[in-house]
């Protein structure tokens, strides 16, 4: 009896614990070179995929995709999941996700991609055992679908705008993130002049610098910005220029939004503290996980500051765990940027892909994340199993 009671958060006992813990190592391409901010992406990502399988057979997926320059490594993800987590996984109750996650992040410090990825496997097992989706073991769905954002980041503007008119024109998006801060402010501004001058007039633009602004002269360059409207202006100077964010964000009249500068619970509650930004990105990545990223949310929403669904470049497995989120929880109200299974990757290994219609995000509705693997594309993509 006493075996049930620690086995199992849905009773199923000693068939709910961890059997096989499978950590892949993905290379996925895609569809064209990105530049933003302080760092560029090629026509290759890393990604680190979890396959959790329990004693009955119940397999939960997991999936960490880092930025070198934004966070940690594929290589370091590996290594987090393989060697430091995998004997805490292995034989633990699959059902109490709040436990172990503790004990993971006593056990390791950092690597919130690789806690993120654990987390969501040990949800989608959850939600298949218990027949219900990820969001209504989060307290039920708030909203199914969000308002989805595509990032324009092509060196090539004439290539942005062609690619931005197809994705109003086919599948009814709004919302449009425009990267800055790669190049010359001259050339941010001719960029958005163009952008302004060929889409729609009422098109949701917003803007992201991924920290590329030096804090002594940013207020300046983003006066210039605020003329074309947008929506906010995201991360305008490195994460820990926490006075000049502060700075910036008292003198424009358009929102800023803190991304590199808010990973954790703690730093949100700074963020609030010292008014650094008027809104907050929240990202799996960055928190380690749906668990903090709910008290990142909380915080921000006790301090009047919604919060947006970002992305560094997951495909659909961990942007799939991102829905049921921003599904379950009210304060993430300003959209997501979930664009790359659909339109960002050549090939995506979750199937189907997210569901995107009339610009917005369809949160899935089966049992746990919802979602089923392309074993064929997995193995396409696969360069080392461990485990
Ligand atoms: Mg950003």
């Amino acid at each position: 009896m006493a075996e049930t009671h620690s086995a199992g958060a849905a009773g199923a006992g000693a068939r709910d614990r961890i059997a096989r813990v499978e950590v892949r190592m993905v290379h996925s391409h895609l569809r064209s070179k990105r530049a933003q901010g302080v760092g560029s992406v090629e026509s290759l990502v890393k990604r680190v995929l979890l396959r959790l399988t329990t004693e009955d057979g119940i397999e939960g997926w997991g999936e960490a995709a880092p930025w070198e320059v934004f966070s940690g490594t594929a290589e370091g993800v590996a290594a987090a999941l393989d060697v430091h987590l995998r004997p805490l996984v292995l034989g633990a109750p699959a059902g109490r996700i709040d436990a172990l996650m503790a004990r993971c992040e006593r056990a390791l410090f950092a690597h919130p991609e690789a806690k993120a990825a654990l987390e969501m496997a040990l949800y989608d097992i959850l939600g298949k055992r218990l027949g219900a989706p990820v969001h209504a073991l989060l307290g039920g769905a708030v909203r199914m679908a969000i308002p989805m954002s595509f990032s324009l980041a092509n060196p090539d503007t004439e290539a942005d705008v062609a690619a931005a008119q197809a994705l109003i024109a086919s599948n009814g998006i709004r919302i449009f993130k425009v990267k800055t801060g790669f190049s010359t402010h001259a050339e941010d501004v001719r960029r958005l002049t163009r952008f302004r001058a060929t889409l729609p007039e009422d098109i949701d633009l917003r803007v992201d610098y991924n920290q590329g602004l030096d804090p002594w002269d940013a207020i300046r360059t983003l006066r210039d910005i605020e003329a074309f409207r947008p929506t906010f202006i995201e991360q305008p100077v490195p994460r820990d220029q926490r006075a000049a964010m502060a700075a910036i964000t008292a003198a424009l009249d358009t929102p800023v939004m803190a991304d590199e500068s808010v990973f954790s619970p703690t730093e949100m509650l700074e963020a609030a503290r010292l008014r650094i930004a008027d809104i907050v990105s929240i990202k799996l990545m960055k928190s380690g996980g749906i668990g903090p990223a709910r008290k990142i949310s909380a915080i921000a929403e006790a301090a009047g500051m919604p919060c947006y669904g970002g992305t560094l470049f997951e495909g659909g497995i961990a942007l799939t765990a991102a829905t049921h989120f921003i599904a379950a929880t009210a304060n993430v109200s300003l959209g997501c940027e979930f664009y790359t299974p659909r339109f960002a990757f050549i090939e995506d290994i979750a199937v189907p892909k997210l569901p995107v219609e009339q610009g917005a995000v369809m949160v899935p509705e089966g049992p746990g994340l919802g979602i089923g693997i392309d074993e064929a594309a997995l193995a396409r993509q696969t360069v080392e199993v461990r485990g």
